[in-house]
């Protein structure tokens, strides 16, 4: 412990001294011993040790354990076609030459999306997942989730993207959090599906307030001009990536702002979908 103590009084300007190459590093035989057993102990952690399950806390060495990986993906429901929301026998209707599934919203007020494929519920325990993606900075979630999102979208009969962007965040709020964890999700996606991803096509221009303290009205109010699209997306078929959908009301908007900019067609690709509202 002496040794490093001292340092700072023997050696007053390490930053100095780092900089001069000639002069040699520190070199006690005490040094040295902890050195090379920190970097060993590093290299032991990254490849030998295995982590914990972000689900049930097994040990694991992928993001999910197999048992959580099977048990919570993927689980088999009807879905609303266009918006992903859940549907009950009683919700269920069906419009003629429309083999698909929808629900009563989105028959009788489409929104600017076409498609919306999700993974499950947002609901405990892979409610987890998003929050160790989106506050813990736990990026391998986006590359679990994107991969399960594969799946879905190779089940499905839709047709590929041509670009994949993630809902993007304000500038305060990627500067405060430091990373889009839509990003996350979506840059490993378009790799496995061999399509292009860009975060710089669709910008949002006015920070909106948290949504989940707001009514579904004023989040629609809310979300009505926060996009812009700075890209060239005409004639083309948009995949939009988020990590929960929640009314609908921000990706409608961007759907919106990117149809307006010329875009053929979109599909959402989200995570976790609230049941309702
Ligand atoms: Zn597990
Ligand atoms: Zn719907």
């Amino acid at each position: 412990m002496g040794v490093f103590s001292a340092s700072s009084r023997d050696f007053p300007d390490l930053a100095v001294m780092k900089a001069d190459s000639n002069r040699p590093p520190i070199q006690t035989p005490m040094a040295a011993r902890l050195r090379e057993f920190a970097s060993a102990a590093k290299r032991f952690a990254a490849y030998a040790l295995p982590s914990q399950c972000a689900l049930c806390g097994n040990l694991s060495q992928r993001l999910l354990c197999d048992g959580c990986d099977a048990q919570y993906w993927n689980e088999p429901r009807l879905r609303c076609a266009t918006c992903a929301l859940p549907l009950s026998a009683s919700l269920l209707r069906r419009e003629r030459d429309d083999t698909r599934a929808h629900c009563a919203a989105c028959l009788e007020s489409p929104p600017a999306f076409n498609d919306t494929l999700a993974l499950a519920d947002y609901r405990a325990p892979l409610d987890t997942l998003v929050v160790e993606l989106k506050f813990r900075a736990r990026l391998a979630a986006g590359e679990t989730i994107a991969r399960h999102l594969l799946a879905v979208f190779e089940d499905s009969d839709l047709p590929a993207p041509d670009l994949i962007v993630p809902v993007p965040l304000s500038h305060a709020r990627l500067v405060a959090r430091g990373y889009n964890q839509a990003w996350a999700m979506a840059r490993p996606l378009a790799r496995m599906m061999n399509v292009r991803s860009d975060a710089s096509v669709v910008t949002r221009v006015r920070h909106t307030s948290a949504q989940s303290r707001l009514d579904q009205e004023t989040r629609r109010r809310n979300v009505a001009s926060a996009f812009a699209v700075s890209g060239d997306v005409r004639g083309g078929h948009v995949g939009v990536v988020d990590d929960v959908m929640t009314s609908g009301a921000t990706l409608d908007a961007l759907a919106r702002t990117l149809k307006h900019a010329g875009a053929r067609r979109v599909t959402n690709f989200v995570a976790l979908r609230t049941p309702k509202d």
